[in-house]
């Protein structure tokens, strides 16, 4: 292994040269704590940033076990660590700097949720770190001493703040593992208590705008969230302490109230209730079952082979709606799809908001029960299918509807927004209904339907221009290029970190690798890929050793695999009328 000073007599060696010595670095440096590893130098300055890792022992290092203990623990250790590699970042821009394009050191360190990340991993034996640097030139010429300064000066430092324990904020950090513990336990208890998602009392929903997820300022006007007593319960944390807020139990949950009342903050912080937040984000105690899903109508978007009998039928033409296709679905059939694509996957809570629900899905009254007959109309509303779904697979939803009350006859509970805090409003909700004098007709048949599992043809997925090997690019959060076509994930609302995207990219060619001849439904196929990467690490996807992963769900993956336009499903022998 070399030492700091070999580092130091190759850069000036290098000094003012083309910017390809650089590739010199490259190697294994041993500093007096921690070892350097730069495992991937950049081509040119303007090309993807140099990949590299620090190892910190234990020994020295010095993180108590009891901080990584359990997987909830290991996963927020981990998170606090990188936020703290990430805060310790403060090379002042410089001119050179700005022809890079921003930062000169980087690490990908999250956002508001809590997340498992390929930059920091902590075990018994040791802490690596990953991060990017960003290798410093003035136009194509290597500044040297520029570079001296970073590996010998700021990125120890750097470390020295960050990546022994007892340099951090213990208390800090001891509050961010327990928090993250603490999550992960209340989501636990959900189903044990007959709930699907939970509110603490005193939680902070809004955010500061549609693009900024972090809390609103408590200096503007904030109601804290209250629960309703008729739905209060007390759910333990094994850190912190016994807490009470609002149980949404299983089964159909409606959400009402005025506009602005905050329906739609409620709403949103059940879909991001699946991950764990940080310390001061205020939904800390807000969690939903893991496998909840946001459904909306998604117009544009192609289906493949999905079975969407269970909503549609005697489609003009003949089409046949057991196995659905189309490049450009329309409002219902697109949300009709995406709750069928989760009912296969296997979700257990729908969460849908009114402003993105498409309206002749959701309801059809009885002034349009006499104008069009059953007959004529190929949608079977979703109000009429919502208990069945219940009955019949165990599937939850919650839904806001605050412009009809159709859904209150077969909602089991009515929550009524009323200035940001909750009213448990569903006797009200019940009596209105006894007294209708004419209730309006079910249509929804006998049962729900079936949803059959699809095989996917896995040389399909990347299409025919695209050879196996590094052509999904990840333009951003919610767009990947997979060859010249864009993979549109905008509508994807629980997809939350660009890393989990990147993680996508990659784990759609793991998928085709791992499992292309294999003949497993989606479903089978994506646990499995989950069990590997649960069991292995990240380092599975790809030789790189990459340090931007964060870990996206089953249901983002699924929802991803079913957008790629190219997707071709194998024809099933198995569909179970
Ligand atoms: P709705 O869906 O009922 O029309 P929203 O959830 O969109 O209402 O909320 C309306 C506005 O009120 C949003 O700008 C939101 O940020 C703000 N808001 C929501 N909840 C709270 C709260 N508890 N305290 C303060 N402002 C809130
Ligand atoms: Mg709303």
């Amino acid at each position: 292994m070399k030492l700091p000073t070999d580092l130091k007599f190759i850069l000036e060696q290098i000094d003012g040269k083309g910017y390809k010595a650089f590739k010199k670095i490259k190697g294994d440096y041993q500093f007096t704590r921690y070892s350097l590893i730069i495992d991937h130098v950049q081509a040119d300055p303007f090309a993807a940033p140099s990949r590299i890792r620090i190892i910190v022992s234990q020994r020295v290092a010095g993180f108590p076990l009891t901080l990584f203990r359990n997987a909830s623990r290991q996963t927020a250790l981990e998170d606090y660590i990188g936020r703290q590699f990430s805060k310790s970042i403060h090379l002042p821009p410089t001119q050179t700097r700005e022809t890079f394009g921003g930062h000169t050191i980087a690490i990908e360190s999250g956002g508001q949720e809590i997340l498992k990340r390929s930059a920091v991993n902590i075990s018994i034996d040791r802490l690596e770190v990953r991060f990017f640097v960003r290798l410093p030139a003035s136009g194509r010429k290597i500044l040297g001493d520029e570079a001296i300064r970073i590996f010998l000066e700021e990125i120890p430092r750097m470390a020295y703040a960050s990546l022994f324990y007892e340099s951090l904020n213990q208390v800090e950090c001891l509050d961010h593992v327990e928090t993250g513990d603490d999550s992960d336990a209340l989501r636990n208890q959900l189903l044990p208590n007959g709930l699907v998602a939970f509110v603490a009392k005193g939680s902070l929903l809004p955010r500061r705008s549609g693009i900024d997820d972090r809390p609103l300022d408590v200096s503007r006007n904030i109601i804290f969230f209250n629960s309703p007593p008729e739905k209060e319960i007390e759910l333990i944390r094994p850190n912190k302490g016994p807490i009470k807020g609002m149980g949404i139990p299983k089964g159909i949950t409606l959400i009402v109230g005025g506009g602005f009342h905050g329906k739609s903050t409620l709403l949103r912080a059940l879909e991001r209730g699946v991950y764990n937040h940080i310390p001061g984000d205020g939904r800390e105690n807000i969690v939903s079952v893991e496998d909840a899903i946001k459904i909306r109508a998604e117009e544009g978007r192609s289906i493949i082979k999905v079975n969407l009998s269970p909503f549609i039928n005697r489609l003009p033409f003949g089409q046949p709606s057991e196995s659905f296709s189309t490049e450009n679905a329309s409002g219902s059939t697109s949300q009709a799809a995406n709750i069928m694509e989760s009912l296969e996957i296997g979700t257990s809570l729908l969460l849908m908001d009114e402003d993105t629900c498409a309206t002749n899905f959701m309801v059809r009254d009885e002034w349009m029960q006499s104008l069009v007959p059953k007959e004529k109309e190929p949608i079977t509303p979703f109000l009429d299918k919502v208990r069945l779904l219940f009955r019949d697979h165990g599937v939850s939803t919650i839904l806001i509807s605050g412009g009809s009350g159709d859904y209150f006859s077969v909602a089991d509970q009515v929550i009524m927004m009323d200035h940001y805090s909750p009213k448990d409003v569903t006797k009200k909700s019940k009596e209105i209904v006894k007294q209708r004098s004419h209730p309006r007709k079910p249509e929804g048949g006998e049962i729900f339907g079936v949803f059959q599992p699809r095989v996917p043809l896995l040389e399909s997925l990347l299409g025919r221009d695209v050879k196996e090997k590094g052509k999904i690019k990840v333009m951003g959060l919610k767009t990947l290029r997979i060859g010249n076509r864009i993979l549109d994930l905008t509508h994807l609302e629980q997809l939350v970190e660009t890393g989990q995207t990147k993680a996508i990219a990659d784990m759609i060619f793991y998928f085709i690798r791992h499992f292309g001849n294999e003949d497993l439904p989606i479903k089978e196929g994506i646990q499995r890929m989950f069990d590997e990467l649960n069991t292995k690490s990240f380092d599975m996807l790809t030789p790189f050793q990459r340090g931007d992963y964060a870990l996206p769900r089953k249901m983002e993956f699924s929802q991803a695999l079913n957008r790629i336009r190219t997707l071709k499903i194998r024809n099933t022998p198995y569909f179970r009328a």
